[in-house]
């Protein structure tokens, strides 16, 4: 089942499959420590956008010799630090 706006009681439509985001270490420094892929969605009575599907792994991580590249080729537009 589709994801559902529970402040709107609607549900969300994709966007974008395979949208690119970014997650950092989580102490602040908005660094990338990993990079994945998920589906973006949008809520189309408030605008709300979610980003889900993103499965278990990321597609690279920091440590790996070609993430920048990699990194690069996805462009990613969001970055979790939480
Ligand atoms: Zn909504």
């Amino acid at each position: 089942m589709r994801p559902i706006c529970a402040k709107c009681s609607v549900f969300f439509r994709c966007e974008k499959n395979d949208y690119a985001f970014e997650v950092g270490f989580g102490d602040g420094t908005h660094r990338p420590f990993t990079l994945w892929l998920g589906d973006l969605w949008r809520c189309p009575g408030c605008d709300t956008e979610i980003i889900v599907g993103a499965g278990t792994r990321p597609m690279a991580t920091l440590h790996q010799d070609d993430f920048e590249k990699i990194r690069e080729s996805h462009n990613p537009q969001l970055l979790v630090d939480p």
